[in-house]
């Protein structure tokens, strides 16, 4: 079982050793489920769990979960979130208080079985009882088993939550590989969501001086890199492949908490998928699965970057400044209102044509070099839409269940939703997103 214990150095690696990481054990291996008990006792974590687990999971590992830590002498009792038919659910903070409230006593650790939802609500509940946090995983979907967020809906709004890292996580590939193929495509999407975020993260460094790390992004990156000649393989659920989709969901996870932000793993596609999950929370609906969604958003994003490269943006804008000036703040105004986000963004809007042109002429500069950084993680457009089709991904807006003209709609608004700076904000500055927005959402 030691063998199946795999260093975070190895999954994200960084060469200054100095940086540390209060990580758990991150097993990965196979036939690991029975093993849980043991693995926690060798982690120090003994006395009473909750383990969390919805209804689909408990059939998958769950139930084998509690078996193999009582078996182990732990006091283990499992507590069951989402609706009682197994359907689909969203993560809301609701959940983790119920479980704050149901309880007399908190438990010693709180273990979760599952994806995305269930593990961002037990961590989440975990982080307010102050206890440690044991992630057993059941599908490739999300990076949410080691990451420094939950993602999860708070007062009707989605936000990003604090957690702790975790404490020990079970990675049993016989679990993995036997989920659901659309967990593991979604799972997919994401991770070749890297080729645009990681664009726009070295993109933000040079234009907006924000932090950067060049190890932690090539590190994730290089885990879409290796991922995308795989797809028909992810497909098939080949070992080996699944194997390294697992790997590059914990990598990112790791990443973020090297970065001390969500931004190795999420830019400007990133922000389309906010948006669609916004707008289904409002009309009371589920969002279509959120790697899906990114999917979509990559697409949109690489094919942004290849018109500001045809239309040479970059060399001084086309749109003349103080139209462009006037243009951003109107949009600015209405597209906030729309969206009930904070006006106060970086690099989003410029407040007189001398500041505008100043980042003009920056751009300018920068682009030959940049170009060239930007383009280690861009993949041709038509190269990720094969490979988003071959695993069976949705490539378009109809895929995710959005209506043509309100996806496009969504694409103009979405850089208002966030701070965060992304091509969409570069490209806005220089030339109106309007004129290639026909040629980029589809
Ligand atoms: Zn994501």
């Amino acid at each position: 079982m030691r063998d199946n214990i795999i260093p975070w150095r190895q999954l994200c690696p960084v060469e200054d050793q100095s940086v540390s990481m209060e990580m758990g054990p991150i097993y990965i291996g196979e036939g690991l489920i029975a093993q849980c008990g043991e693995a926690c006792l060798k982690a120090g974590l003994r006395g009473s769990a909750l383990v969390g687990m919805d209804q689909n999971t408990a059939l998958a590992a769950g139930n084998a979960v509690v078996a193999s830590l009582q078996s182990a002498g732990i006091d283990a009792q499992p507590h069951m979130v989402g609706p009682q038919d197994g359907s689909r659910f969203v993560s809301t903070t609701d959940y983790s208080h119920e479980i704050v409230k149901s309880l007399e006593q908190p438990p010693d650790f709180f273990v979760s079985v599952g994806a995305g939802s269930v593990t961002d609500i037990i961590k989440y509940a975990a982080y307010m009882m102050k206890r440690p946090f044991v992630s057993v995983v059941s599908a490739a979907s999300v990076d949410a088993y080691t990451s420094s967020i939950a993602a999860m809906v708070d007062g009707g709004v989605k936000k990003s939550l604090p957690v702790n890292p975790p404490a020990l996580v079970i990675t049993d590939m016989d679990v993995v590989n036997a989920s659901p193929l659309e967990l593991t495509t979604s799972g997919y999407g994401d991770t070749l969501a890297k080729c645009t975020s990681c664009a726009d993260w070295v993109m933000a460094r040079e234009l907006t001086g924000e932090s950067y790390s060049e190890e932690v992004s090539k590190a994730t990156f290089s885990y879409a890199k290796q991922l995308i000649p795989l797809a028909d393989k992810i497909k098939r659920h080949d070992k080996d492949a699944m194997d390294l989709l697992m790997r590059g969901q914990h990598a990112l996870g790791i990443a973020m908490w090297l970065a001390k932000s969500s931004r190795p793993a999420s830019g400007g596609e990133h922000l389309i998928s906010h948006s669609w999950d916004m707008k289904a929370l409002k009309a009371g609906v589920l969002p279509s699965f959120h790697g899906h969604q990114v999917a979509v958003g990559t697409l949109q994003m690489a094919r942004l970057y290849e018109q500001l490269e045809k239309l040479r943006c970059w060399d001084g804008g086309t749109e003349p400044v103080d139209v462009a000036v006037r243009r951003i703040k109107d949009d600015q105004a209405r597209h906030t209102a729309f969206l009930g986000s904070d006006p106060a963004t970086v690099g989003k809007v410029h407040e007189n044509e001398a500041e505008l042109s100043a980042f003009r002429d920056k751009v300018k500069s920068a682009w030959p070099t940049l170009s060239e950084e930007i383009h280690h993680y861009l993949v041709p457009s038509d190269e990720l839409e094969e490979a988003f089709r071959t695993v069976g991904c949705p490539t378009n807006a109809a895929g995710v269940g959005e209506d043509l003209d309100d996806a496009k709609a969504t694409f103009l608004r979405a850089r208002f939703l966030r701070s965060r700076f992304t091509v969409l904000d570069l490209f806005d500055a220089l030339t109106p997103l309007t004129e290639v927005v026909d040629e980029v959402v589809r």
